[in-house]
């Protein structure tokens, strides 16, 4: 391991290139670096990749669900592949990080085999995959979806604003809409799926650590709850007698903030979106409706905070003449790393730089693969904990840092598990 440790290292120089000049194809009529899904831009950038594989040596392919895929041949052509992905696509006004490093860190990581000569028993495949952020179908994880078999029919006949169907922009990049579901990869096909993000978050920055060892992928309980008073005149009615609906969701949102931090790094709870009615300066607030989500990695521990909260949320309400009616939006259950994966990426992380493990709060392709494969995940910092804004940044020694860990999790991983199917195919 020690030789090939060196083998692999990145060449930090074509990294830092690689990453400027990808996310250099940017929309500029938008704010920060916007490459939206299925745009010019976004083609160009894929066009830009193609061309990167084909010279690293790697088998490029686009798949069913228009995935870009740049493969590299393992002498054991008998065993599954493994998998480093991420995307290229951004937010509107999005940053230069956000997904193609872990695109691009894979690409370097085949090269960098190539180059030394290092062979691997599995198959390794690159994958930047279609639309991962929400898209104008409202669907998000695209090509993820597509490849372990979540794109339904209905997924695909949405429409986005112009009226074009999922199904047509699938094919209109390269796509073969009609083949989704012949080629939906099944349990058992992808031996391991292994991505490389930005935090997003400020904990690797606040504890002063360089990779993120991703314990698992938070869970997310969303509901509507909808808290009714009584409209009335704001100059004539009495403090005394209103049944005023917007203090008493005032007082609901803050029991939901002190009932989430009672249980510190465990969850957290969030009600970003607010509707006040009849929102005029003189009327008492008849009707709030919020959303509400909880974001854990233990579902259980979501649904004790969720009854606390409803059971305080209902007590407010009637001591404050007010009624409440809640419903469940979405609900997604946590992904886990599992043990040994995840033992086996702290090891290597250590090997190159401050490790601690944490949990993902935010989505990635990672939770549609963990469907079908183990997946392992590891973060570098995010400055100021900033993502999905122009502002976003990690120093390119971090992201070097981050590819040679994934890198040297790649090789041990292929040794350790590569002799073992070996074995049992005997
Ligand atoms: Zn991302």
């Amino acid at each position: 391991m020690a030789g090939q440790s060196d083998n692999v290292k990145p060449n930090l120089q074509r990294l830092t290139s690689d990453i400027e000049v990808l996310s250099s194809f940017s929309d500029p009529s938008k704010p920060g670096w916007t490459r939206r899904p299925f745009t010019a831009w976004y083609e160009s950038g894929r066009q830009w990749l193609t061309e990167r594989m084909h010279e690293a040596g790697l088998e490029v392919s686009v798949d069913a669900a228009a995935n870009l895929i740049g493969r590299l041949p393992g002498l054991n052509p008998a065993l599954p592949s493994i998998l480093i992905g991420s995307h290229t696509d951004t937010v509107q006004g999005g940053g230069r990080f956000d997904g193609i490093i872990g695109v691009v860190g894979g690409l370097e990581i085949a090269r960098r085999l190539k180059e030394s000569g290092v062979r691997l028993q599995h198959t390794l495949e690159i994958v930047d995959f279609t639309a991962e952020e929400p898209s104008e179908f409202g669907i998000s994880t695209i090509g993820s979806r597509g490849m372990v078999g979540t794109l339904t029919e209905e997924m695909m006949h949405k429409q986005d604003p112009n009226g074009l169907c999922l199904r047509d922009a699938i094919d209109r990049i390269g796509g073969r809409s009609s083949d989704l579901m012949t080629e939906v990869r099944k349990p058992g096909e992808v031996a391991l799926y292994l991505e490389l993000h930005i935090e997003q978050g400020p904990v690797l920055v606040e504890t002063g650590r360089t990779l993120g060892a991703v314990t698992g992928i938070v869970g997310i309980h969303r509901y509507r709850i909808r808290v009714t008073g009584q409209p009335n005149h704001a100059g004539t009615t009495p403090m005394s007698m209103r049944q005023d609906a917007l203090t008493g969701f005032g007082e609901i949102c803050l029991a939901l903030e002190r009932i989430c931090r009672s249980y510190g790094d465990r969850l957290v709870g969030t009600i970003g979106r607010v509707f006040n009615e009849p929102n005029a300066s003189n009327v008492i607030p008849s009707d709030v409706t919020f959303e509400m989500e909880i974001r854990s990695l233990d579902p259980l521990l979501s649904e004790q905070v969720h009854t606390s909260f409803v059971t305080e949320a209902y007590e407010i309400a009637a001591r404050r003449q007010l009624a409440l009616k809640e419903e469940l939006l979405s609900r997604s259950e946590p992904v886990h790393v599992n043990a040994n994966v995840l033992e086996l990426i702290e090891h290597n992380c250590a090997l190159v730089a401050p490790v601690m493990k944490l949990p993902s709060g935010a989505g990635h392709d990672a939770n549609q693969l963990a469907r079908i494969a183990p997946i392992g995940m590891i973060f570098v910092p995010s400055r100021g904990g900033r993502s999905h804004c122009p502002e976003e940044w990690t120093d390119y020694e971090q992201v070097a840092a981050g590819v040679e860990a994934l890198a040297l999790s790649l090789l041990q991983y292929d040794q350790i598990y590569g002799d073992v199917k070996i074995h049992v195919s005997e």
